[in-house]
Formats: structure tokens, C-alpha cells, sequence
């Protein structure tokens, strides 16, 4: 890497404020400044930071003297090239600024230039012998019980003292005394502050850990994707494997032999939520290799994610673990990026830069000739329409590990119930079943809360938030109606406040009536809901999992937060209580999130040694979703959506470019978005763009702010984001009125 003289220019993007690059004198620090690093500059009277992209270019400057750039905050780079290019890119693509990108591939604590903390911790001196052990054990009972614990430790070999005492409730004396008889070893060492090492580590850790024999189905999978592997080249691979299918050793043993061979992993999954289950099984996996597993998202403290990235920059750690952001952790030598259920729509991030992690992970394993590994048992049609145009490579895993079966789904149609109940007859007796065998059940569904809204019989009041265009939702436990958009809330009315009856009621049903109703069914039961009500203390979710693991929960109630990816074996039926409300749903892939919906959460069920059931509650039974997951016929499903997509011209078969238009005055922010068309109409045209709306959104208010919305369809992304950058600074804006462009948008709503 070039490294900069103290006089020579180097280029800077700020990482606040201007927009473009700058020219600096390397300055005092010049013989550590190279392309990459992150510095001081001065920038008017401040002193802000910014990001060296360049060094030897003054990028034609022409103001008389150059300034000096202040220092460095981090005595080595903060981004490669490939990082640097992966900005670029990013920025282009998305229509932002690169400073933006630059903020979120740099984590806080690393620009803060926080600095690794030292702390006291043991190791073993010597392994114990059985009978050494017991002697000890005998001797000095304390002394022994912490001897006995390290020795059994596999995955971690040194263990701050502080943690080892608070772990194990000893007093510093005895392990003062093991240190004294030489058991253990006391040093100084960086402090990593290391996330989920604690004691829900071990209960996550049960699964994964044996080697296992692959599948004919999977060996062919794993043999294709270690010569990938091998050939150092850039390819992206889409893994189609049923739920239960195995993908997951899949990926280990591609990783196995990425590690061997000195490489980098990154591996995404969709939800912070998931991350603990999957750093479990890395974690007894790779040990024995002696590989440190990394975790990454953004519930970390900034001390555990300025270690982790120390940790992965240095090349002391290989394996990243994390949600989306996770994909530009700094892996060196990076090989290989594995995008679990990589359908998710939450690997698409809802604030600038509007990315989405799975295609950055392609991209950034083009920049680094790297392997990029999509998996999935729902591939996302995005994904299938670039395997049917060539560009990914598809393996199948058709059938789920050891001969097991896909779970029966039985269908129910609501209408034929009687009316007001949660459960249906054949769902409650299923539950009832399964409870007397000692099986376990995961009940299912959208929505959060008591019972979805309030509503009066008599003259049809439905209770709205006073803020934005969607109903509230009644919350049990503390009697409130609540706006799940906004989070405004107000106290359950007793009679209409229109026309004042007392008929006023509550129709649906949320997670908090099904969880008391499960409870009422099942006298002695144990039944425990996880929503984001129930999530906001910390490590609730991942102790509820612990527990349902170790089977002290009978049923499990959630929302989508639990359809994903979990791997339970004792489960062997999963309700899905409402299965049409997210048909309802005014977005073009309504249709492909409910069969999603469907195939995942049914996965759920029947993994283990017992074959798993599905009850799928449905006041629409015969909607294609419903009826293609019922057959387990994917391909179906997806050529009959295709279909539709081509029809109208809508994603995989054209980009969506969402223009979200929002303010206080609904009549300005309908006039901009008026007058906006018009400028930019006739320069669409001519790059081939098919402009729809402005149109109200399909919510229109939201929180006091009016939405209207235009979308672009076009086959080229770039060149349509660069005419609308150039036409958005060019446009006569409103201050009140704020607009969002976001490219391959998935929220519609
Ligand atoms: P998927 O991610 O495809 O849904 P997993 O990778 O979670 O499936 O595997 C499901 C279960 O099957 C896990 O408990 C896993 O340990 C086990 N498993 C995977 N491959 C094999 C195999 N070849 N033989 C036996 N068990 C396996
Ligand atoms: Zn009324
Ligand atoms: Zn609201």
C-alpha cells in the first residue's frame, strides 16, 4: 500500500457534511497515511473526521497552500481498497452520499478511536489428569470445582478473572491458590469483551456439535462449493434447501475448508435474533480448529464491536456471525460470505444508505473474488431469476436429513368455525395431543397485542391513532390502546365515543389472547409468548429459547420473530393462527411473503426424530399461497408468480426505484411530488423508465405525515440514480417537505 510523505496531497471524504472529496497535506503523520485511513482534518474552524480515498492526488486543487491533515485516529487503515471501492459502489448505486456509506462501514467506537481495555485473566497452567483432579477435589473441594470447569472448557481458554469469580462463585483465594500450585496461569491481556461468552452460551451450544455424515444431497452441494472454493474466483452459488435439508452443515463444511486454507468468512443471518443460535453451532464447530467466531450487530456495546473489529482487521478472528451490517466487518482475506435465508426482507436496511446485505455480499465478493453463498428454503424470486439468467448457479437439497417428512399441513377454513374463537376444533385438539405426549408446539402469528382493533358494532367506529392512518391495538396486560406505527397510545374507551354504546369490542386476535386462551385449553401448561412487547429486557429472547430448548415450555406463542430459521427438535406442531393477513397486504410481493411465510414457519415442525404437523387457520383457504405451500409445490408457486411479475413488468424482471414524498401539508407534499413528475418525466422517458403515481401511500399518514408516493421502473439502475441525483439538486425543494429514494425498495407500505 503507498503511504504518503508529510508534503505530499492526499485525498479526504469528510465524513460530515460536503458532500465531495478534499485535499489535505499529508502532514506530520504522512508516513503512516495511506488510502484507507481515518484522519483529522480541519475543516473550517472545526476539526471533523474523514476517510483518505486517495494518496499522491491533490484531485486538481487550485486554492493556494493545502492544509496538513491533523493525525490519524487509528494508527493503521480502517478500510482496504475493496472497502473503499465497496463505497463507491454503494453510494452510486443507492443515490447517496459516500459519507453516508462511509459512516456505516465504520463502527462509531472505531472512529471514536476507542482503545482495547486490559484486564486480569486465567488460563490453565497444565491439564489435570483424572485422578489429579480427584485428589484435588478432595483436598480443596472450591479449588477443585474451578479446575474441574476449565478443564472441561473446549471452546474458550482464557477467562477474565472477574467473569471466572461472578461464573463460578468462588472467592479470590481459591483461585489465588491454583495460581500458587501452578493449575493456573494469571497475565494481563487485551480485554476482548466478547459477545454471548456467557452463561447462555452453553444451552445454545448443544446442537452442531458433533461432525456429522453428510447426505448424498448434501456432499454433492459441499463438493461443488469447496471447488468454488478452490478456484478463487468469484461465483455466486443460490443453496435451494427444504427446511430441515441440512444447509447449515452445508455451510460449515465450505467454511471448514475456507479456514484451512487461511481464508475470511462473513456470515449474515437475517435477524439479530437468530445470530446466538448460529454462533452456538460455529462455535463447537470450528474450537477445535482453534477459530475464534465473531459476533456482529447492532445490539453490541461499543467496546465488545471496537474489539471485534480489532479482533477480525488483525486477522486473530476469521468467522464473523451478524445481521446485515455484519457484511462489511473487516475480514481479512475474505473467501467466502454466506447469506442465510437470504429472501429475508430484513437484510434490506429502512434508513440511508437504504442497502440491502445480500446484494452488497455479492458485490463485495466480486471485489474480493470471493465465494458468495445464498441459501434459503424460499429462495427470493430476485435470486431465481438471476440463477434462470445465469448469473448465480443454483444446488438443491430436496429432501431433509435422514429421511425425515415435511411436515402435514392441514388447512382450516375459519369461515366453518364457530365464530369468535381462537383456536380452531382441529387445532385444539392437535395442541391437546401433543401436550399429553410431551411434544412441543409453536403457535404463530402477525400481530402483537391483545386483540388487533376496537371496533363498534353499532356504527362501525374502528379506534384510530390520532397520527397516522392505521387502526390501534389493544394491549392486555396494562389496558392500553396502542399505535404499533407510532407508538402513541390512550386508554381503552368503555362505550363508543361516537355513538356511545357499550357494544364496542374488539376484533382478532393477537399474540397476547392466544397465549391466554393456549393457557386456558391446557391446564398446567407452560406457555410463553415472544413479541417485541415481551423482548425489550435484554437476553429475554434468548432465555426463552434456552428454556424452550431444554423443554421446560410447552408452547411457544410469537410473531415472525420465531418463523425463522430456529431449529427445535422436539417440535411437532406449529399453528399458524392467522394466515391471511399477510395476503391482504397492498405490495406487489404480498403473495410471495405469505407462501414464504407459510414454507418457513412450517419448517418449524417435525425436525427432530418425530414426524411434525401444521394447522393453517385460513378465511381464505383456496388463495394460491395457501394451496401451493399445502402441496409443497415450490416450483409451482414460483412460475405461477412469475408469471404475474412479467405480466406487469414489476421486480425481478424490472428494478424499483420507490420515491417517497413526506410533510405536515398533505397539499404541498401532493404538489411537490406533482411538480417533481414533471421535470424529471421527459429525461426518464428517454432512459426507458416507466414513471408511476405520485400516489397517496398505501398507509397515507404517519405520525402527523402525510406520504405520497412515485415509482420507477427501469432495467439499469445506475444511470436512472444518476440523472435522479443530479435532477434532486436541481429541483426547487420545500423545506417542509422531505423526500426518500429508495432503490429496490421492499417496504411499500
Ligand atoms: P436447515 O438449515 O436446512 O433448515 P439445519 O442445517 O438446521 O437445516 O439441519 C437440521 C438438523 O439436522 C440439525 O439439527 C442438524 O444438526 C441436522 N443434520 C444436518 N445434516 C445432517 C446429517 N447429514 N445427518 C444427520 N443430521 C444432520
Ligand atoms: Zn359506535
Ligand atoms: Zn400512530
Amino acid at each position: 500500500m503507498e503511504r504518503a510523505a508529510t508534503e505530499e496531497p492526499v485525498l479526504v471524504v469528510p465524513l460530515r457534511g460536503v458532500g465531495r472529496e478534499l485535499a489535505y497535506r499529508a502532514g506530520p503523520a504522512g508516513g503512516l497515511v495511506e488510502a484507507g485511513s481515518l484522519v483529522r482534518i480541519p475543516l473550517g474552524r472545526r476539526v471533523e473526521l474523514g476517510v483518505v480515498v486517495k494518496v499522491g492526488d491533490d484531485g486538481g486543487y487550485e486554492g493556494g497552500e493545502l492544509k496538513s491533515l491533523q493525525g490519524l485516529v487509528q494508527p493503521f487503515p480502517v478500510l482496504r481498497e475493496e472497502g473503499l471501492e465497496l463505497a463507491r459502489w454503494m453510494a452510486a448505486y443507492y443515490s447517496c452520499g459516500r459519507e453516508q456509506v462511509l459512516e456505516v462501514m465504520i463502527p462509531r467506537a472505531v472512529r471514536q478511536g476507542m482503545a482495547p481495555k486490559r484486564e486480569r485473566v486465567l488460563r490453565l497452567g497444565k491439564k489435570p489428569e483424572a485422578e489429579e483432579l480427584a485428589a484435588l477435589e478432595k483436598r480443596a473441594p472450591q479449588q477443585g470445582r474451578v479446575l474441574a470447569f476449565l478443564a472441561g472448557q473446549l471452546a474458550v481458554d482464557r477467562w477474565p478473572r472477574a467473569l471466572l469469580r461472578k461464573r463460578l462463585e468462588v472467592s479470590p483465594a481459591v483461585l489465588d491458590g491454583l495460581v500458587e500450585k501452578g493449575w493456573l496461569r494469571e497475565e494481563e491481556d487485551l480485554s476482548e469483551r466478547l459477545a454471548y461468552d456467557d452463561e447462555l452460551a452453553g444451552a445454545e451450544r448443544v446442537s452442531g456439535e458433533a461432525e456429522v455424515r453428510l447426505t448424498e444431497e448434501q456432499a454433492a452441494a459441499a463438493r461443488d462449493l469447496e471447488a468454488a472454493v478452490e478456484a478463487a474466483a468469484f461465483t455466486v452459488r443460490l443453496l435451494h434447501g427444504v427446511t430441515g435439508s441440512g444447509k447449515t452443515e452445508v455451510y460449515m463444511r465450505v467454511m471448514e475448508r475456507v479456514l484451512r486454507g487461511g481464508g475470511g468468512v462473513i456470515f449474515l443471518v437475517p435477524e439479530v435474533a437468530l445470530t446466538p443460535q448460529t454462533v452456538g453451532r460455529l462455535r463447537a464447530r470450528f474450537a477445535v480448529l482453534g477459530e475464534k467466531v465473531v459476533v456482529w450487530h447492532s445490539h453490541l456495546s461499543d467496546g465488545q464491536r471496537a474489539d471485534a473489529w480489532r479482533a477480525l482487521a488483525r486477522g486473530e478472528s476469521r468467522i464473523v456471525v451478524g445481521a446485515r451490517s455484519a457484511v462489511f466487518a473487516p475480514v481479512a482475506n475474505l473467501r467466502l460470505i454466506v447469506v442465510d435465508e437470504e429472501h429475508e426482507p430484513a437484510y434490506k436496511q429502512e434508513e440511508v444508505p437504504r442497502y440491502h446485505g445480500r446484494d452488497v455480499a455479492v458485490y463485495r465478493a466480486m471485489l474480493n473474488g470471493a465465494v458468495c453463498l445464498l441459501g434459503s428454503a424460499t429462495p427470493s424470486l430476485e435470486s431465481l431469476h438471476n440463477v434462470a439468467t445465469g448469473k448465480y448457479g443454483i444446488l438443491h437439497l430436496r429432501k431433509r436429513v435422514d429421511d425425515r417428512q415435511l411436515p402435514l399441513l392441514h388447512v382450516v377454513d375459519m369461515r366453518r368455525e364457530k365464530g369468535g374463537r381462537v383456536f380452531s376444533q382441529l387445532l385444539a385438539d392437535k395442541m391437546r395431543d401433543r401436550f399429553e405426549r410431551r411434544e412441543q408446539t409453536i403457535l404463530f402469528l402477525n400481530r402483537r397485542g391483545h386483540d388487533s382493533s376496537l371496533h363498534c358494532p353499532d356504527c362501525g367506529y374502528v379506534a384510530m391513532c390520532d397520527h397516522c392512518d392505521i387502526t390501534l391495538t389493544h394491549h392486555l396486560h396494562d389496558k392500553r390502546l396502542r399505535c404499533h406505527m407510532c407508538g402513541d397510545e390512550a386508554a381503552v374507551p368503555r362505550v363508543c365515543p361516537n355513538c356511545r354504546s357499550p357494544k364496542i369490542h374488539y376484533k382478532g386476535s393477537g399474540t397476547q389472547k392466544v397465549e391466554a386462551q393456549a393457557a386456558r385449553i391446557l391446564p398446567g401448561a407452560k406457555v410463553v409468548r415472544i413479541d417485541a412487547d415481551t423482548m425489550r429486557r435484554r437476553h429475554a429472547f434468548r432465555e426463552h429459547l434456552s428454556a424452550f430448548r431444554q423443554g421446560k415450555i410447552d408452547v411457544l406463542v410469537g410473531t415472525q420473530m420465531i418463523g425463522k430459521g430456529l431449529d427445535f427438535p422436539n417440535v411437532t406442531l406449529v399453528g399458524l393462527m392467522d394466515a391471511d393477513l399477510s395476503l391482504h397486504l397492498p405490495d406487489f410481493r404480498a403473495s410471495e411473503r405469505s407462501f414464504q411465510l407459510l414454507v418457513q414457519v412450517s419448517g418449524r415442525s417435525g425436525r427432530g426424530d418425530r414426524s411434525g404437523e401444521v394447522v393453517v387457520q385460513s378465511y381464505l383457504p383456496s388463495s394460491p399461497p395457501i394451496q401451493f405451500a399445502r402441496q409443497q409445490d415450490f416450483d409451482g408457486f414460483t412460475s405461477d408468480e412469475l408469471e404475474h411479475r412479467r405480466e406487469f413488468g414489476y421486480p425481478p424482471y424490472r428494478h424499483l426505484l420507490h420515491h417517497l414524498f413526506r410533510g405536515k401539508s398533505v397539499e404541498k407534499v401532493r404538489f411537490y411530488a406533482e411538480q417533481w413528475r414533471k421535470q424529471v418525466e421527459p429525461g426518464l422517458k428517454e432512459l426507458g423508465v416507466e414513471i408511476k403515481g405520485p400516489a397517496p401511500c398505501p398507509v397515507e399518514r404517519i405520525q402527523d405525515f402525510f406520504r405520497y408516493q412515485l415509482w420507477y421502473f427501469c432495467g439499469k439502475v445506475t444511470p436512472v440514480g444518476d440523472y435522479l441525483s443530479e435532477q434532486r439538486r436541481a429541483f426547487q425543494w420545500d423545506k417542509e417537505v422531505i423526500e426518500i429514494l429508495d432503490v429496490d425498495a421492499v417496504n411499500l407500505l
